[in-house]
């Protein structure tokens, strides 16, 4: 059966409204959840479809669509239909694809107050319109197209002008009784993001989206994101996020569940504890980590793998994990469940260690308990 998730470290999760985008459950009552966003062109049904349904496979809950033009709204219909998962409509400038996405059946629809003209006088129909169909609103706000009163009155887009802007546009819709609402306020800096989160959980009760945006290329960007979700998930604040990385979307996904499980929000899956090496190991630790990790790809188990190049921590690390290897002397000792089972030469360790896994991993998906 499904593993107990240990305790985390972590605040209790800031109480929020709750809404429902498609099948997925938003908000302090649900588990906190993983978005990414198409980078295909979204009129091309076939091409988005395929992408959303590789976000699907690697674990993505949400996936957002951009939607620039009328014959990407037009795509629309097709797409939240054929979806696995509940897509949101990403709209910018324009109000009418905002009551188009909203008629498609999109589970939910993005829109960025800073950059739709006249957004304020629309909010009456877009509340009607998203009542009548039950769609909730993700208010987004993104410091690189702040609104332009509020770029004018804090001279640069500081935490507070990201949430003020957020909260006005949260307030229209409340004037009209519309509180199926999430919020983002995303910026590129981490310490200005976490600062925006903070004030914003303390200002309302709808529910967050959290995002560093334009957080970069894949390393960089897993950084900012990282810690800057660790932050607020550490007080309990976010109810979905999404890792922004100059690289393919799945990747967004493999990060942004690997953070979660990090912090005990998901039981983990495969972990690989495997020592930094050092002028003590007797083996190519980077190599034989990797090989593992290759290996061991996708395996859907929670399993802990040691990966150790010399006997001073292997033993003990290799004993407290599922499996594992401790090398030296051109042989490694294989460990699992804290007994050596058997000693192999170097050359064998990979294999017998993924031999070791998949039965293991047969044996736990097989168990009744
Ligand atoms: Fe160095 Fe051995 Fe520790 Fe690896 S396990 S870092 S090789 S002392």
């Amino acid at each position: 059966g499904m593993p107990t998730i240990p305790p985390p470290v972590l605040a209790p999760r800031r109480t929020t409204r709750q809404l429902r985008v498609g099948a997925v459950g938003v908000g302090s009552d649900h588990p906190v959840s993983v978005q990414s966003m198409t980078t295909t062109v979204t009129a091309d049904i076939n091409s988005t479809l395929q992408q959303i349904a590789e976000l699907t496979a690697s674990g993505c809950d949400i996936v957002r669509v951009a939607c620039p033009s009328q014959d990407d709204a037009d795509a629309l219909p097709a797409i939240a239909r054929k979806s696995q998962i509940p897509v949101i409509a990403d709209i910018h400038f324009q109000p009418k694809y905002v009551f188009a996405a909203i008629e498609a059946g999109c589970a939910a629809v993005r829109v960025n107050p800073g950059n739709i003209k006249k957004f304020d006088d629309k909010v009456k129909e877009i509340a009607q319109a998203a009542r009548d169909h039950g769609t909730p609103i993700r208010i987004g706000v993104n410091a690189g197209s702040l609104d332009p009163r509020l770029l004018a009155k804090h001279g640069k887009a500081t935490p507070e002008a990201l949430v003020e802007s957020a909260l006005w546009e949260a307030g229209l819709f409340a004037e009209h009784d519309f509180h199926d609402i999430k919020i983002s306020v995303k910026h590129n800096d981490p310490v200005v993001m976490v600062r925006a989160y903070e004030l914003l959980a303390e200002s309302c009760d709808y529910p967050l989206h959290l995002g560093v945006t334009e957080a970069g290329p894949a390393f960089q960007g897993t950084i900012k994101s990282a810690v800057a979700f660790g932050a607020l998930l550490r007080q309990g604040i976010g109810d979905t996020i999404r890792v922004s990385l100059s690289a393919p979307p799945v990747e967004e996904i493999k990060v942004g569940t690997q953070i979660l499980q990090s912090l005990n929000l998901r039981p983990r899956k495969l972990e690989i504890v495997s020592c930094p090496s050092c002028g003590r190991a007797q083996v190519d630790v980077y190599k034989l980590a990797d090989e593992v990790t290759a290996g061991l790809d996708g395996l859907e188990v929670p399993l802990r793998v040691a990966v150790m190049g010399c006997v001073v921590n292997g033993p003990g690390e290799a004993r407290e994990a599922d499996l594992g290897v401790a090398s030296g002397n051109g042989k490694g000792q294989i460990f699992v469940k804290g007994k050596v089972i058997k000693t192999v030469p170097e050359h064998k360790i990979v294999e017998t260690l993924i031999e070791e896994a998949m039965r293991i991993a047969e044996e736990m998906d097989g168990d009744p308990s």
